[in-house]
């Protein structure tokens, strides 16, 4: 039977932030990559990811971590194949739709609006899903909830490809009670209040406890295939820029961990 698959986007997460975070967790999946992602803004990126086009380190000539190399998932006729075999091959017009053509189950939830079905916009990356739940975020333990419940209902034997997107890490960086005020966002594009120090403090710290809760979902992946990255980081004031959605090395930057199972 293949084997599950569950691919986490921290959104905004910068490379260094994840480095700087103590979050043994996921930093036991595998090495800790330093990727480029595909682009510099949520749709950009997922859209990318979800034709196969995952983050990945052009230097290294190994399948995965570079996916010009070699992809995780390689679409039908979906751009050059690579000089490695793919760990799958789909038909479809996605992933999330080659992956249900292959039997898997799909489930996802996005907790950032181009996750949003409500929006024209944010059905684009939603509608294939077997079942999907925009949570408006930060609301990691409502989407860990859901997934719980939703999982439940998949019938023994068949594969599941669940897809998280946190919110947690992305602007102004908030988790559930978190010490600080998220009314304050100390990083707006073109802001006058921004705060480098207080971003990456605080970033750091959504990763962390990101971390911690986590962990139940990650085990119950753990004989599966896991997949971890941000979708672009954050430029915090480097040549005057604030935020994502522009092309720099800061937000194309992503931390990536890849641990791949194969069926059994
Ligand atoms: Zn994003």
């Amino acid at each position: 039977m293949p084997r599950s698959i569950l691919f986490v986007t921290l959104d905004s997460c910068r490379y260094d932030a994840f480095v700087e975070a103590r979050a043994p967790n996921l930093k036991s999946l595998a090495p800790l990559c330093r990727a480029q992602s595909p682009s510099h803004f949520t749709y950009g990126s997922h859209s990318a990811f979800f034709m196969g086009f995952t983050p990945g380190d052009a230097s290294r000539r190994e399948p995965y971590v570079n996916p010009k190399y070699g992809k995780i998932f390689r679409m039908e006729g979906g751009g050059h194949p690579g000089a490695e075999k793919p760990h799958v091959t789909l038909s479809g017009h996605n992933i999330i739709d080659g992956l249900k053509n292959s039997g898997y189950r799909a489930i996802g939830t996005g907790a950032v609006n181009w996750f949003n079905p409500e929006r024209p916009t944010g059905r684009v990356l939603s509608a294939d899903f077997d079942a999907f739940a925009f949570a408006a975020g930060p609301k990691l333990q409502a989407q860990l909830e859901w997934i719980d419940a939703t999982l439940a209902q998949v019938p023994a034997g068949t594969p599941s490809f669940v897809f998280l997107n946190i919110a947690e890490t992305h602007v102004p960086y908030y988790y559930k009670d978190a010490p600080w005020d998220p009314a304050y966002n100390p990083c707006v594009a073109f802001g006058e209040q921004n705060d480098a120090a207080e971003c990456r403090r605080r970033q750091v710290a959504c990763v962390e406890w990101c971390d911690k809760i986590l962990e139940p979902l990650l085990e119950r992946f753990e004989k599966d295939s896991v997949i971890v990255c941000s979708d672009h980081g954050d430029c915090w004031g480097e040549d005057g820029l604030w935020e994502h959605g522009v092309s720099h090395e800061k937000t194309l930057e992503v931390p990536l961990l890849i641990r791949l199972s194969t069926d059994g």
